[in-house]
C-alpha cells in the first residue's frame, strides 16, 4: 500500500518555517507564521485566559467525554459574539463546538457536499491558501473571485463580474474582516451589495471569520455578517479562537448553520455531528471551556483583544510611514490602511527570496506577511531591505 501512495511534498509554509528556525543570523525576521507576536516576540498566553485555566485546573472537572457538540456553553457564547444579542437572528443559528475554524471549515463543507455535491465553492483571490485543499477534499468544484483594491477603495465590481456565473447552491467564501492574505477588507456599502447578490443568486455565504475583534473593534468586525445573516435564507460560518483568545494549539472554533427559522433547523443539526463523529468524534474540551469563561465574563478579554488590535494598526501604520520615508513606490502605500494581521506586497517570488537571502527576512513567496510579527525595532530595517529588493 505505501509504495503506491501518491507523492506528497511537505507544506510549503511549514518548511519555510523551518528553514527559518535554522537561519543563524541574528537579525532574522519571521513574517511567515499567521500569530499575534507581543513587542517582546512571543506568542503571549493571555492573562485572561491564564485565569480561566487556574480556576479550571482548580474546580477539577472530570475529564469524561463530552458531547459530540462540543462544550453546550461555549456554542451559546460563540453565537452571540457573533450574532449579538438579536433574538430572531439567535433562533435561526445553530453551532457547533469545532476543532479550530479550520476544523469549522471542513465540517460545513462536508455538510454542502452532502446536500449539493455538484456545489461550486467561490473563493478569493488572492485567497486564505487553505481554502482550497480544505473546499475540495469532499469533491466540490473551487473557483476563484477577484478580490483586489483601486485607490478608491475595495473593487466590489471585479468581485461580483467574477461571480456573476455563480448558480443557486453554490457557495461563496467571505472573509468576516481582516481579510487573509491581503488586509483588504470590504465596507459596509460593499458588504450590503455582496449581501443582496448573494440573496438574489441565491448562492450561500460562507462567513470565515479568523479574526473578529482584529479590524474594527470586536462589533463592528461582525457587522457584514450580521448583514448577510439578516438578508440570506441560509449561511455558514465558521469562526476561530485561535487569534482573538490566542488559543491557537488549543484548537478551538466554532461551526454555525442558519437557516430559514428554527424548524428549518431541526432535521439539519444531526448531520454536523454525524460527520464528526466519523471523523474525531469529539472536540478538545480545554479551549471551549477556557473561551466559555471568556465569554461569559468578557471584559478583561476584551481590553486584551483591544490591545492587540491597537497594537496591529500601531505597526501597520509605522511600517508605513517608515516606507515612505525610504521612498518607496506606490504599491506600498495602502500597507497603512488594510485591515489585520496580515498584507500581501507588491513583491515577487524573486523579490521575496532576496529578502531571505540577503536580508533574513522570512515572508511567503507570494508576497505575504504578518504584520504583527515585527517589533518597532525591525521596521525601519525592514523598510530599507523592502525598497532594496523592489523590482527584482
Ligand atoms: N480561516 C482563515 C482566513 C485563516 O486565516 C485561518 C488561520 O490562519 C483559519 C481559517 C484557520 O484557523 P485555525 O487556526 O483556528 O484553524
Amino acid at each position: 500500500m505505501l509504495a503506491d501512495l501518491p507523492h506528497a511534498s511537505p507544506d510549503p509554509l511549514w518548511s519555510l518555517i523551518s528553514t527559518f528556525r535554522g537561519d543563524p543570523r541574528p537579525e532574522r525576521m519571521d513574517l511567515v507564521v499567521g500569530m499575534y507576536r507581543d513587542e517582546t516576540g512571543t506568542t503571549p498566553v493571555l492573562a485572561s485566559v491564564r485565569k480561566a485555566e487556574l480556576r479550571l485546573a482548580e474546580a477539577g472537572a472530570s475529564k469524561a467525554y463530552r458531547a459530540l457538540v462540543g462544550n453546550a456553553t461555549f456554542n451559546v457564547g460563540m453565537a452571540h459574539l457573533l450574532l449579538g444579542q438579536d433574538p430572531a437572528r439567535l433562533a435561526r443559528q445553530h453551532t457547533m463546538q469545532s476543532v479550530g475554524g479550520t476544523g469549522a471549515l471542513r465540517l460545513l463543507v462536508e455538510l454542502v457536499a452532502r446536500a449539493t455535491p455538484d456545489a461550486t465553492v467561490w473563493s478569493s483571490d488572492p485567497g486564505y491558501v487553505n481554502h482550497r485543499p480544505l473546499m475540495t477534499a469532499p469533491g466540490l468544484r473551487f473557483e476563484t473571485y477577484r478580490l483586489r483594491e483601486e485607490d478608491t477603495g475595495f473593487d466590489l465590481g471585479a468581485m461580483l463580474e467574477d461571480l456573476a456565473p455563480a448558480r443557486p447552491g453554490d457557495v461563496v467564501i467571505l472573509h468576516g474582516c481582516c481579510h487573509n492574505p491581503t488586509g483588504i477588507d470590504m465596507a459596509a456599502d460593499d458588504w450590503a451589495e455582496v449581501s443582496a447578490f448573494c440573496a438574489r443568486l441565491r448562492v450561500i455565504p460562507l462567513v470565515d471569520m479568523a479574526y473578529q475583534g482584529f479590524g474594527d473593534g470586536m462589533q463592528a468586525d461582525a457587522a457584514g455578517l450580521r448583514r448577510v445573516v439578516d438578508e440570506n435564507p441560509t449561511v455558514l460560518v465558521a469562526a476561530s479562537c485561535s487569534k482573538n483568545m490566542g488559543l491557537y494549539c488549543d484548537r478551538t472554533g466554532a461551526a454555525m448553520v442558519i437557516g430559514p427559522d428554527a424548524a428549518a433547523l431541526v432535521p439539519v443539526s444531526p448531520m454536523p455531528e454525524r460527520i464528526a463523529r466519523a471523523s474525531y468524534s469529539m472536540p478538545p474540551e480545554h479551549g471551549a471551556a477556557v473561551a466559555a469563561a471568556l465569554l461569559a465574563a468578557p471584559k478583561g478579554w476584551l481590553r486584551e483583544v483591544e490591545a492587540m488590535r491597537q497594537r496591529v494598526a500601531v505597526l501597520r501604520a509605522e511600517l508605513g510611514a517608515a516606507l515612505e520615508a525610504e521612498g518607496a513606490g506606490g504599491g506600498f502605500a495602502s500597507l497603512g490602511r488594510q485591515k489585520g494581521m496580515f498584507s500581501l506586497l507588491p513583491l515577487g517570488d524573486r523579490a521575496m527570496q532576496r529578502l531571505r537571502e540577503e536580508h533574513a527576512i522570512y515572508g511567503t513567496d507570494r508576497g505575504l506577511i504578518n504584520v504583527v510579527g515585527l517589533t518597532s525595532a525591525q521596521i525601519a530595517p525592514l523598510a530599507r531591505a523592502l525598497v532594496r529588493v523592489a523590482g527584482s
